[in-house]
């Protein structure tokens, strides 16, 4: 079977189906190599669930005991996404510094890939390798 194509691993505690999208690549890379995902810190928390309700990706789930949302698969989060850390009313989600996307966005070539991927609509060369580098800021 396809690593590539995301399995069905059960349902949350809304009932709601949940994959597993580690398996999808980000940009030729393994997603597992990336470490972006959310942090919950629970002394900010107020069990409001905005977060676990809203990411469509399934990276919350519930935890019924003590009240609280967990980050149940951290490798399904969309990489670069900070909407439920948007959301939080608490300022209770936190995520790595976006120099390490910046990072993400130069090893994987990114910008190089997007504009081969983008070159038919456009009608013209893509830039050269060298002049679609992405540095990580410092
Ligand atoms: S949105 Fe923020 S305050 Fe609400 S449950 Fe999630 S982490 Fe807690
Ligand atoms: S950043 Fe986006 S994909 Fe990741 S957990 Fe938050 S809402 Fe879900």
């Amino acid at each position: 079977m396809s690593a590539n194509i995301p399995q069905i691993i059960g349902k949350d505690k809304l009932n709601r189906e949940v994959k597993d999208l580690s398996s999808v690549n980000w940009w030729g890379m393994d997603r597992k190599e990336i470490s972006w995902y959310p942090t919950i810190n629970y002394d900010k928390c107020m069990s409001c669930g905005i977060c676990f309700i809203t990411c469509g990706h399934r990276v919350f789930d519930w935890d019924t005991d003590n009240d609280l949302p967990i980050v149940a698969h951290p490798y399904n989060c969309m990489v670069a996404c900070q909407t439920c850390a948007n959301l939080c009313p608490c300022g209770a989600i936190e995520f790595p510094e976006p120099r390490e996307i910046k990072r993400m966005i130069a090893k994987a070539k990114v910008v190089k890939k997007a504009f081969d991927i983008m070159e038919p609509l456009k009608g013209k060369s893509s830039l050269s390798e060298n002049e679609t580098q992405t540095k990580p800021e410092i």
